[in-house]
């Protein structure tokens, strides 16, 4: 087995360690790749790599950059089959999942050959006679993104395409679980036409390097996907260097069912958001709350359907569900199940493990006291709660310290935008799943779920700098009428 190294300015550089990490894939824990086990040196290397090609290449004109974008979406739709192959042996995804990640990655690098030409900026009425007023968007420099170990593909193209898109250049740590994803995307871009050095890739342990990035003086933004843990202390080191920043975190969505709903639907979209690769989503819905009168109908019909959320050969074009990622992931959601058991939550499906998969498991009775209440479980489990109105609805789904995404099924307009408008989550779906994602939106969530927006318009906030631009000119004078 080859060893990976870091990719550095157009190279395969050795870690400064010496060392590398096995990458495991969680079907078996065999080892799939044996990584680059990064230093802050390696970090800093990079960062500085990445600082000089972006003096050297920042006045390229926006049609260059265009062309990289077309030219990799291009390459993506070639290899499709590649990279779905890397998403299902690397993270154990299920070969529909792996399909669907790697076609919302190629819908993202057409949308983002929109953006090169959309880096715009305004002229401005000025109060002086004569002086001609204007606002730039400029690169900011250095963009550092990290990734986390479940869409690895979707958030390092996102991150690195916007990056190169709006003129800046790029430093990856990708998710330790998901370094060969990282590794097909310098393959790319290389071949997409980027120069050496805008697009640099550091592989290691987040935990121990991650700081050595964030920090660094010549880091100007970052863009990280991850747990709101990791993602409120990379925010303090953002916030004491001054730097800007956008963190899509964790979630403990919501999706509601109003006895008007069409129970079928309303039990489909439950069933894709919570069970679609084995629940380690941030968008899943880990919390379903059915009105009373229909709950027991909606609980047989949910139970039934986890049926059809199967697990198995995960190039099987039907298999939903996978294995969980790591040990210390299945811990977390044995433990979920196991408290929940043992405080007296009934299991309404599922709780069943083969291998290091678990099946699509259903609780009912949930209370407080029981750590799957509040915490993100990330795996294939989810609660069912009544309630008797839209107002008590929505207080239960508010909840909680998350904000990412909630649902509502039901036939009354009325109702759903009552809840758009009061929900506190950064994305509302309406008699549609949780889990939703678009190019061209302003992605992401409010409350611990994240700061700042992602997605084609949205990043511009933290890929782009401000600059006012005046030009005095001679004609009109000084103080002129
Ligand atoms: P994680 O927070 O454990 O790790 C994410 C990344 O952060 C990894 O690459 C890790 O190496 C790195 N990291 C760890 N410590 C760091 C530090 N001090 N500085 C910089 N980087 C550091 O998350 P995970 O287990 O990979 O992913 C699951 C989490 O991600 C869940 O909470 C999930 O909800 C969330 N997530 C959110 C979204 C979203 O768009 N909102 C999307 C996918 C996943």
């Amino acid at each position: 087995m080859k060893n990976l190294d870091h990719w550095i300015g157009g190279l395969a550089v050795a870690p400064g360690s010496g060392t590398y990490f096995d990458d495991l894939n969680p079907v078996d824990d065999s080892v799939y790749a044996r990584v680059a086990a990064g230093t802050a040196a390696d970090v800093d290397h990079a960062v500085e790599t990445a600082d000089k090609a972006f003096r050297q290449h920042r006045d390229l004109p926006a049609a260059v950059r265009e062309g990289w974008m077309v030219k990799a979406a291009e390459i993506m739709e070639r290899d499709a089959a590649l990279f779905s192959e890397v998403l299902i042996d690397e993270i154990g995804s299920p070969a529909a999942k792996a399909g669907f990640e790697t076609r919302f990655a190629l819908s993202f690098l057409r949308a983002a050959a929109g953006v090169p030409r959309r880096v715009r900026g305004e002229t401005i009425p000025s109060d002086t006679p004569g002086r001609f007023s204007m606002s730039l968007r400029q690169p900011v420099g250095v963009v550092a993104g990290i990734t986390p170990f479940n869409v690895p593909l979707i958030k390092g193209i996102k991150q690195s395409a916007m990056a190169l898109a709006t003129g800046n250049a790029f430093v990856l740590l990708p998710s330790e679980a998901a370094p060969k994803v990282a590794d097909l995307l310098a393959a790319l871009w290389r071949e997409a036409g980027v120069p050496d050095g805008l697009f640099n890739i550091v592989y290691g342990n987040g935990a121990e390097i991650g700081d050595a990035l964030t920090g660094h003086p010549k880091v100007a933004s970052i863009t990280f996907t991850g747990s709101s843990r990791v993602g409120k202390h990379i925010a303090g080191i953002a916030a004491r260097n001054l730097k800007k920043y956008t963190l899509e975190l964790g979630g403990k969505s919501p999706l509601i069912v109003c006895a008007d709903a069409d129970l079928e639907k309303a039990v489909g979209a439950a069933l894709f958001s919570i069970f679609m690769y084995q629940g380690q989503v941030c968008m899943g819905a880990s919390r379903i709350y059915v009105e009373r009168p229909i709950f027991d109908a909606f609980a047989k019909a949910f139970a039934a359907a986890t049926a059809k959320a199967k697990g198995g050969d995960l190039r099987e074009p039907t298999t939903m569900l996978g294995p969980i990622i790591s040990e210390r992931q299945r811990d977390r959601v044995r433990r979920h199940i196991d408290d929940a058991r043992t405080k007296g939550a009934a299991v309404l499906a599922g709780a069943e493990w083969n291998g290091n998969s678990c099946s699509a498991t259903v609780l009912s009775g949930v209370t407080p006291e029981m750590t799957v209440f509040a915490e993100e479980t990330f795996g294939p489990v989810t609660s069912l709660y009544p309630f008797d109105s839209l107002d008590e609805a929505i207080d239960l789904a508010n909840d909680t310290e998350y904000g990412l995404s909630a649902s509502i099924f039901t036939r009354d307009i009325d109702k759903a935008l009552r809840f758009a408008q009061q929900a506190e989550a950064g994305m509302v779906h309406i008699n549609a799943p949780t889990l939703h994602d678009e190019p061209h939106v302003p992605f992401g969530g409010t409350k611990a779920s994240g700061f700042g927006r992602e997605g084609t318009e949205a990043d511009l906030e933290i890929m782009t700098e401000w600059k006012w631009v005046t030009v005095q000119t001679a004609t009109a004078g000084h103080g002129g009428h």
